[in-house]
Order: structure tokens, then C-alpha cells, then sequence
């Protein structure tokens, strides 16, 4: 029998564990990066706009801890150690998102059912924005090729205040009920999380500096950080090069690899002296479709994988598709919100 293509883009257990070395001397510098950014907006007696200027820095540092640290370690990749992995996963709470509910969601519902109708939570944003061809069409979509672009910047502050709180309440995230019941540790530290979270970010800069600049401030970075953050993700699946599914659609098993593989699209920086920070900043989810096909595997390796599993793809007739450059990714993804917000009934 065939290997599968993941097995064929698999690294050696020597360059996964060179990787995962590199991922914690990552993680010390953006942690520098963010106490550092963070001190000298909140606390260093400096002008405004190197103030503006540490905002950020803090940016980059809350966008890469959430690609390189958090979404690394919820997949449990971060470390062979288990309790180590969940441990990074617990900066996604320092950035105001459980990581409880953030695992199931983009573990399970997401990377299990990815561009799946109704099972993918990241492509469901009705009645705001319809993502997919089998999604209900509302007159409001028609425009959602201009604001979707303002609301996406929204996404931290909804999970902060709105969604995971909601999910919590419910059980549910959609249609789908919580795995297990969350036990009382569980709902406790999810609260904690966002006790921190409101105490670094908002409580204690405003015993240094007026209500509203605080408030402005945070606005402006949780709207910057969002916006990133929902870009990674949204160019890689929600675009007109991907492929949307019914709920129906086979994609466990056997079907795994050609369903990641219709549904994601890799994206690949234009400006070769910006890829290094480019691939820094998205935690290696420039090679997306490596990741979906091995969720496990350290994301600084995912690049290594590439070549092989391109080539394993080309020998056996399966398509696998790349954004050339990240306006490529961004017009794909205008024209595909355009294209859904057009009236279906309407040739
Ligand atoms: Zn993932």
C-alpha cells in the first residue's frame, strides 16, 4: 500500500525535536518582546508616540504569542510533555479567550471539519457574513465584502466579553454540545483568565493614566491584534481557491487527507526579505495545509514538510493549492465575500 502524503512530508524525529528546542528559546523572546512592549506603554516615562510605537510592539508580540505559543500549544505540539503543551496553551486566557473552549472549537470542530457547513464554527458568522455557498443568503451580505474587513478586527474583544461566556452558558458552541461537561476547575480557571486579562490590560494602566486613554488604547491594539488574527486564519480556508462542504461530505479516515487538502490553501510572502518575519509572525500558518494534514508537528518545521508533500501531491494527480503572495490571498478572500454576497436567486 501507498504511504500516505502525510507520512511522505514527515520530518525525522531529529529535525521535529531540533524544532521544538527552537519553539522555547521562540517563546522566551516573545515574551521579552510583550513584558518589554508592555512596560514601556504602561509604565515608562515617555513621549506619545513612542508610546504608539510600543502599542505595537505589543500587537506583534499578543499575534505572535497566539500563532506561536498558544495555537502550538493547544494542539499539544509545544512539548512531547503534555502538561508543558497546555501550559502555552494558557496564554490564549492571558489574551482574554479560554483555551478550554478554544480546543474545542478549533481542535475539534475546526481542524475535524474544516469548511464543513454547520461543524466549522470558523466559517460561521450569520447572519453578518455568509462564508459558503449552502449558507442563507441575507440582503445586509451584500456589502459584507466592505465591513466584514472592520468586524474582523472585533474578534478578541467578542471572545474577551461575548462568546466564550456565551458557549459557557450554553454548553454549546452552534449545534454542538461541549465534549464533557465543563468540571467547576475548569469554569474557575476560565474565569481567572479573564479576571488576568482585565487586570493587566485595562486595571492597571488606568491607575496610571486617564479612563479614556486606557480604553482607547486598548481598543485600538485588541481591534489590531483581532484583525491579524482573523486574516491568518480566514486566508486559508475562506477563500475562492477552497472548497466549502455539506455536513454529509466524507472527511474522516481514508478521506482525511484529500478533504484538508480541498479545503485549505497555503500562502507564500511575495516580498522575499519580509518572508522570514512574515512566517515568524503567522506561526509557520503560511504552510497551513501542512499543519491541518499534522496538527501535531511543531510549527517551525511545517516549511521543511512542504517540499515533500508538494511533490507526493504532483506524483499523484492531487491539487495543492497556494496564494503566490498575500494580496493574492487578500483579493481571493474580497472576491469570495463579494461573490457570497450576491443574491443566489438572482443568476
Ligand atoms: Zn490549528
Amino acid at each position: 500500500m501507498e504511504p500516505s502524503l502525510t507520512h511522505r512530508m514527515m520530518p525525522s524525529t531529529e529535525v521535529i525535536e531540533r524544532g521544538r528546542r527552537r519553539l522555547h528559546w521562540n517563546t522566551a523572546f516573545i515574551a521579552l518582546l510583550g513584558v518589554g512592549s508592555y512596560w514601556g506603554l504602561v509604565f515608562a516615562p515617555i513621549r506619545f508616540w513612542l508610546r504608539v510605537v510600543a502599542a505595537m510592539a505589543l500587537v506583534v508580540a499578543a499575534v505572535a504569542t497566539a500563532t506561536n505559543v498558544m495555537h502550538v500549544g493547544n494542539h499539544g505540539a509545544f512539548s512531547r510533555n503534555t502538561r508543558r503543551s497546555r501550559v502555552a496553551g494558557w496564554s490564549s486566557d492571558l489574551l482574554g479567550a479560554s483555551s478550554y473552549l478554544w480546543r474545542f472549537k478549533h481542535n475539534q470542530l475546526h481542524h475535524g471539519n474544516t469548511n464543513v457547513v454547520g461543524f466549522d464554527t470558523d466559517i460561521d458568522q450569520m447572519p453578518l457574513a455568509r462564508l459558503a455557498p449552502q449558507q442563507p443568503w441575507k440582503p445586509i451580505q451584500r456589502y459584507q465584502h466592505v465591513y466584514m474587513w472592520v468586524l474582523y478586527g472585533f474578534l478578541t474583544l467578542q471572545w474577551f466579553v461575548m462568546s466564550d461566556f456565551a458557549t459557557l452558558v450554553k454548553r454549546r458552541v452552534g449545534d454542538h454540545t461541549l465534549p464533557t461537561k465543563p468540571r467547576a476547575r475548569d469554569v474557575a480557571l476560565i474565569l481567572l483568565g479573564k479576571a488576568i486579562h482585565l487586570t493587566w490590560a485595562i486595571v492597571i494602566p488606568m491607575f496610571l493614566h486617564p479612563w479614556w486613554g486606557v480604553l482607547a488604547f486598548y481598543l485600538a491594539i485588541s481591534w489590531s491584534v483581532g484583525f491579524l488574527l482573523a486574516n491568518i486564519f480566514q486566508l486559508a480556508h475562506c477563500v475562492d481557491i477552497a472548497e466549502f462542504f455539506d455536513p454529509d461530505a466524507p472527511r474522516r479516515g481514508p478521506d482525511f487527507e484529500l478533504h484538508q487538502l480541498r479545503a485549505t490553501v497555503d500562502i507564500r510572502c511575495g516580498v522575499p526579505a519580509m518572508r522570514p518575519f512574515v512566517h515568524w509572525l503567522m506561526g509557520g500558518l503560511d504552510f497551513q495545509i501542512e499543519h491541518h494534514l499534522a496538527p501535531k508537528l511543531p510549527h517551525n518545521v511545517l516549511h521543511l514538510a512542504a517540499p515533500e508533500l508538494r511533490a507526493a501531491c504532483a506524483e499523484r494527480g492531487v491539487q495543492y493549492k497556494v496564494h503566490p503572495s498575500i494580496t493574492a490571498a487578500v483579493r481571493s478572500h474580497y472576491r469570495w465575500l463579494r461573490t457570497m454576497g450576491r443574491d443566489p436567486s438572482v443568476g
